[in-house]
């Protein structure tokens, strides 16, 4: 599933196509059936909260979320034909985004962005409460494995990030929220602003050196840190990888 370093990227890079210009809505698959509501509309931006995008035109937003399947593709001009399943098409002078298999594409009023958002946690790449982060955190009734998947408590983290950022706390998935220091619980956060900024600003998750894809445990044999075999365990219904000898 995507995490929110890809939707962050996506907001910025489609705000820099979109926004200022009246975009032509279609939907090729015929699926998104509202997309002539906004057809012709100038765009004001994009914006990303957690694993949300809102394309926004006025009081007028298009929700996408991409789930597990979903994707964008953009097209510089001149454009291909719509290709597969493509949904939604936006599409400006200067070339197109094109979005497919999402979980979400609707069009939502200014209320029900309001309310979309109030339900998610802090976003690291949005919030400036740490306090509050921090706070949730520790609050949380359940283990940190289950709690950093929880888009309630924290909004944007998804399954790669849950085991990379655990390793670098040096945390156990299965330790209790309320076992956490505030030390512990803040540096979790810390690390997940970074590794998420790092992210969005590569296109991918680059948790060893900031460069490249490697990871410290999650979907390794061994871990990276000291070559121990990593041990799993399915923690809120998704696999989570982990360092026996480094974690506690
Ligand atoms: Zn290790």
């Amino acid at each position: 599933m995507p995490e929110g370093h890809v939707l962050h990227r996506a907001a910025i890079a489609h705000t820099a196509l979109l926004a200022g210009h009246a975009v032509t809505v279609t939907s090729p698959q015929g699926k998104f059936v509202d997309a002539p509501l906004l057809d012709g509309g100038v765009c004001d931006g994009v914006t990303a909260y957690g694993k949300h995008v809102f394309y926004n035109f006025g009081d007028r937003h298009v929700h996408v979320h991409l789930g597990l399947r979903g994707f964008f593709v953009e097209h510089a001009v001149p454009l291909p034909e719509p290709a597969g399943w493509v949904r939604m098409r936006l599409a400006v002078p200067a070339g197109a985004v094109d979005l497919l298999a999402p979980m979400k594409c609707e069009v939502f009023d200014d209320g029900q962005v309001a309310s979309t958002v109030a339900k998610l946690g802090p976003d690291p790449l949005v919030s400036e409460d740490e306090d509050e982060a921090v706070r949730r955190l520790r609050a949380y009734r359940g283990p940190v494995g289950v709690a950093l998947l929880d888009q309630a408590m924290w909004a944007g983290l998804g399954n790669a990030f849950r085991s990379e950022l655990l390793y670098l706390a040096r945390v156990l998935p299965g330790t209790p929220c309320a076992h956490l220091s505030d030390e512990q619980a803040r540096g979790l956060w810390r690390s997940a602003q970074e590794q998420l900024m790092i992210g969005a600003r590569l296109g991918f998750i680059a948790t060893v050196d900031g460069v490249t894809d490697a990871k410290w445990v999650y979907k390794q044999e061994t871990c990276r840190g000291c070559a121990t075999p990593i041990e799993t365990a399915t923690i809120a219904a998704r696999l989570v990888h982990w360092c026996p000898a480094e974690q506690s």
